[in-house]
């Protein structure tokens, strides 16, 4: 057994529906720009490759009271389907990749608007504005075998009952199997890891107090709040 200096940090985890036992993270990876009309209200490039950023595994939440962060004005909610992978490997081919997937859940891609858009605007990494405490909430997971076909799944995200986000997963532009065929061009993808696939449009910002319900028809619903 290796001997560390000081006891590792707890590994970070994911509830599974139905099952006592947690789905650990490895990494977790998120697709930017996969909805259309997202890229549209953003104003952003509509003929691009689907493109990859990370959260660390340890932001990943379960939900409950999420601090409002430092750093920000302009807090922002993005609901997204977040798949799971129990196998992996590297160059995947998409007729294969769904293979990989132990399941799916609902997750809100928190984001630092305002640092988002001014590191774009110098060209800089925009990490600080998509990598911080528990910025990636996710609900528990449905293993793939119980979820069915989400491939047309409804997506919403409403705040304090009024909703904000609705539209269906048949609007991704890259679809799950293409998203873990693309990623595993990049890297090597193994289980653990964590994708959340892009959000649709009607993304937002929240303030304290603020309840966010997230939705995909199937999954078991996510909801937090903002303290
Ligand atoms: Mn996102």
């Amino acid at each position: 057994m290796t001997e560390f200096v000081f006891p590792p940090a707890a590994t970070p985890s994911i509830a599974v529906t139905g099952s006592k036992a947690r789905f650990p993270v490895r990494r977790v990876w998120c697709v930017g720009r996969n909805y259309l009309a997202h890229i549209r209200e953003l104003g952003n490039d509509e003929r691009e490759p689907p493109f990859f950023f990370s959260k660390q595994p340890d932001m990943v939440v379960s939900g409950g009271p999420i601090p409002y962060p430092a750093l920000t004005q302009d807090f922002h909610h993005e609901v997204e389907l977040v798949v799971a992978l129990k196998s992996g490997g590297s160059h995947i081919s998409p007729d294969k990749a769904l293979q990989t997937v132990f399941g799916y859940a609902v997750g809100i891609d928190l984001t630092r608007r305002d640092q988002q858009n001014a590191m774009k605007a110098q060209k800089k990494p925009w990490e600080i504005s998509k990598s911080f405490e528990q910025s990636g909430p996710c609900g528990a997971l449905t293993e793939a075998s119980k979820a069915g076909d989400i491939a047309k799944a409804a997506i919403s995200l409403s705040v304090n009952g009024a909703e904000r986000q609705n539209s269906s997963l048949a609007h991704m532009i890259w679809s799950v199997p293409e998203i873990i065929s693309h990623l595993s061009q990049m890297v090597d993808v193994g289980a653990g890891d964590v994708i959340f696939t892009g959000t649709p449009e009607g993304v937002g910002a929240v303030v304290c107090g603020d309840r966010l319900d997230a939705t995909i028809a199937g999954l078991e619903p996510l909801s937090i709040t903002i303290a």
